[in-house]
Formats: structure tokens, C-alpha cells, sequence
């Protein structure tokens, strides 16, 4: 059985810590966007020097590069049966192109999550971070920022998702454990299990 997945949720609901989560229940990767563009800022790739320019002020890198990034990090043989997307898509432009590559191989998603949580909540998260991991873009203007963009090119996508039947919505706001048992639950309840 399969297990394609997207998880969508504004910057600090705690995507990336339970997808980490969800991927080792599952045997499947976690690809996180973000990781992979600050991979590369630290490698100092040509793709990081391109991606920072945006990361640093909280603006979306453009399509043309993380559409190409994505889909040869797809085509890799770990990810053929399943994988959970951390971060993309986040445009509409970007669900589509994600749709044309799964298709291109007879696949397609099974299940989209959206991890919810207040604003006033992933802002504390996100402070609270930035003094513990110091990443480059936790500052507060570049969060509020970062917030801005989610409300308006990224929070559509769950009503997108949710007309073609692929959406389960499932609270944030908990321990780890417990959002995590909520994700497994909602993954359950889309035929998608370990
Ligand atoms: P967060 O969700 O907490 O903002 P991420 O690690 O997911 O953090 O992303 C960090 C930054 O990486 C984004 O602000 C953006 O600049 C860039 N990025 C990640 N994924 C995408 C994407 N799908 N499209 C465009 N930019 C992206």
C-alpha cells in the first residue's frame, strides 16, 4: 500500500518535528523543502546562495527552482512507494506541477494533512526556537513575515485539497505524543497505516 503524503500548517504548527515522527512509524522519507534549501546554505551550493536571498526575508524561492528540486528528490528510488512532503507544495502553481510528477509515473497523493494551530501559539514557538536553534530567519519581523505569506499563498491549498476529498485537518496544539497519535489517526482514517 502506498503512502503519499502532504503536510501543510503555518511556520512553527510543528510540521517538521512530526514528520520526522510520522515517517519513522511509516518506513517512509521526510522531504522537507526547508531542509534541503538550508542543506544547501550550509554546503554553499549555487542553490543555497539562490535560496537564501529569499529564506533570509521570509519570502517563498522561486518555483522554477524548488520545482526542479523537488522533483529529482522524488524520482529517488526511497521515494517510489510513499513519502511525506514537509513544505511544498505551497502554491498553487506548485500543486500542480506536483500532480503532473507524480503522474508522469502513474502516481498521485492519497492524503493531505493540515496541521492547525493559532498564530499566537506558532509565533511563541517560533521565538522560542530562534533563541535555541538561532535560525537565520526566527528574527520577529522575518516571522511575521513568513505568516503572511502562509495566510496568502499557502492556507488555500487546504480548501484546494479539501475538494478533491484529500484533506484531514489535525490539531497541533498538544504534546508530541499526542499530535502524533492524532496524525496517525487521521492517517488511519485515510487507509494510510503502518
Ligand atoms: P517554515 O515553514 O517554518 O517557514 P521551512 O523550513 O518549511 O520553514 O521553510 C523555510 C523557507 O524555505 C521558507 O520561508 C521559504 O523561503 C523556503 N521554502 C521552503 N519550501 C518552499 C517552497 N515549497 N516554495 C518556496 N519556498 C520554499
Amino acid at each position: 500500500m502506498s503512502a503519499r503524503m502532504v503536510l501543510l500548517g503555518p511556520p512553527g504548527a510543528g510540521k517538521g518535528t512530526q514528520a520526522a515522527r510520522v515517517c519513522q512509524r511509516l518506513a517512509v522519507p521526510a522531504i522537507s523543502t526547508g531542509d534541503i534549501f538550508r542543506a544547501n546554505v550550509s554546503g554553499g551550493t549555487p542553490l543555497g546562495a539562490q535560496a537564501k536571498t529569499y529564506m533570509d526575508r521570509g519570502e517563498y524561492v522561486p518555483d522554477s527552482v524548488t520545482n526542479a528540486m523537488v522533483a529529482d528528490r522524488l524520482a529517488q528510488p526511497d521515494a517510489s512507494d510513499g513519502f511525506l512532503l514537509d513544505g511544498y507544495p505551497r502554491t498553487e502553481a506548485q500543486v500542480h506541477e506536483l500532480d503532473a510528477m507524480l503522474a508522469r509515473d502513474g502516481r498521485a497523493l492519497d492524503v493531505v494533512v493540515e496541521i492547525t494551530a493559532d498564530a499566537e501559539a506558532v509565533i511563541e514557538r517560533l521565538l522560542k526556537r530562534a533563541t535555541e536553534q538561532g535560525r537565520a530567519d526566527d528574527t520577529e519581523p522575518v516571522i511575521r513575515r513568513r505568516l503572511e505569506v502562509y495566510a496568502e499563498a499557502t492556507e488555500p491549498l487546504a480548501a484546494l485539497y479539501e475538494r478533491r476529498g484529500l484533506l484531514v485537518r489535525v490539531n497541533g496544539i498538544g504534546t508530541l505524543e499526542e499530535v502524533t497519535d492524532r496524525l496517525m489517526t487521521a492517517l488511519a482514517s485515510r487507509g494510510v497505516g503502518a
